[in-house]
């Protein structure tokens, strides 16, 4: 990355967020749905993001891992403000410093547990054996050492999202993005799954940014920021 994109980035911190707005017409009608997010994410630090549904939680996540332009505001990720780059740099940028947990697995299909852990790392560039003993050393990790070779239709709840959760860490993103990640299993589940992804992120040493509408799984994170009316407080 060179000096000349590196913003002012207060040290350690690995997501920045200023005045972040963003507006949906719909209908004729506008919805400002973020109104002035200011937030700022630190080295390793693992901080909830909670909000009843409808509050803004994905539209401020999707902002933030680059996946959709339209807001107004600074978005700033290991220093490096989004809004400056191009499409290429921000695509490489997303690649290399984001990993991503959706509440729906997003799993490649035709794909194995194993396989869907090492084709992102491919694509970021690792060597085939390589990316094969990351991607079995996390799912080993997660407990999934026994199912390399399923396919995610022959996984269960539980099991998919240990994939994708796998899969999200594989290029040792700087952050973590995950939007309601155990939000579609039971509730015993969600809290065996939430558990391992935070000690697998914790022991990673990624930063990570978690949106859920439960209170006790936010819980259990390191600090906890609500969304209400566009703004967090
Ligand atoms: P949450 O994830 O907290 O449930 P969302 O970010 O999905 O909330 O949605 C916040 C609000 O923005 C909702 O009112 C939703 O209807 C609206 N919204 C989200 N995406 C769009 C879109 N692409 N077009 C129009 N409205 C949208
Ligand atoms: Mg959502």
């Amino acid at each position: 990355m060179s000096e000349r994109r590196m913003g002012p980035a207060a040290a350690g911190e690995i997501l920045g967020v200023s005045d972040l707005r963003r507006s949906f017409e719909q209908g004729g009608v506008r919805i400002d749905v973020l109104r002035g997010v200011n937030l700022s994410v630190g080295d390793g630090e693992i901080v909830a993001l909670l909000g009843p549904s409808g509050s803004g939680k994905s539209t401020l996540l999707q902002a933030v891992g680059l996946l959709e332009g339209g807001f107004e505001g600074s978005i700033r990720i290991s220093g490096v403000e989004a809004a400056r780059l191009g499409t290429d740099e921000r695509t490489t940028l997303r690649r290399d410093a984001i990993g991503f947990v959706y509440q729906f697995h997003h799993l490649l299909p035709d794909f194995t547990a194993v396989e869907n852990v090492v084709i992102p790392q491919l694509i970021a560039g690792a060597g085939p054996g390589e990316a094969r003993a990351r991607a079995e050393s996390l799912l080993s990790s997660l407990g999934l050492g026994h199912r390399l070779t399923h396919r995610p239709s022959q996984l269960s709840g539980g099991e998919q999202q240990r994939v994708a959760v796998a899969r999200a860490l594989a290029n040792r993103p700087a952050l973590v993005l995950a939007d309601e990640p155990t939000g579609n299993l039971d509730e015993a589940t969600a809290d065996i799954v939430l558990g391992e992804f935070l000690r697998l992120v914790r022991e990673e040493g990624s930063a990570a940014l978690v949106a859920t509408h439960n209170e006790r799984l936010a819980g259990k994170m390191d600090r906890v920021l609500r969304l209400h009316e566009g703004v967090l407080d």
